[in-house]
């Protein structure tokens, strides 16, 4: 079973922030970038990877920051710049 994604980043007013750059708990006044929800960060802990967690029962699970960035590449730029595929899995035709 994979490893579930921690949430490490979050929107604050907007922008990006990430877990250690905020304050503890629902103060934070984050968001959740994939479903906007409210999230409590938990990042005062030295056992357990600082993290946010949804302040509501949630089935979102957050998204990665690749994927975030993704998103936003898209919509700011209308075109989103991936590496090329390895050799094997180029199409026929393939070019830069
Ligand atoms: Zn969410």
């Amino acid at each position: 079973m994979p490893k579930e994604i921690q949430i490490t980043y979050a929107t604050k007013d907007g922008k990006l922030v990430f877990i250690d750059n905020v304050g503890n708990g629902l103060a934070c006044g984050c968001k959740c970038t994939k479903c906007g929800e409210s999230l409590v960060a938990k990042n005062k802990g030295k056992i357990k990877e600082h993290h946010f967690a949804h302040a509501i029962d949630s089935d979102c699970n957050g998204e990665s920051l690749k994927h975030y960035m993704a998103k936003k590449e898209i919509e700011e730029w209308k075109v989103l710049n991936l590496p090329a595929p390895p050799p094997k899995h180029r199409p026929f035709g393939f070019s830069y």
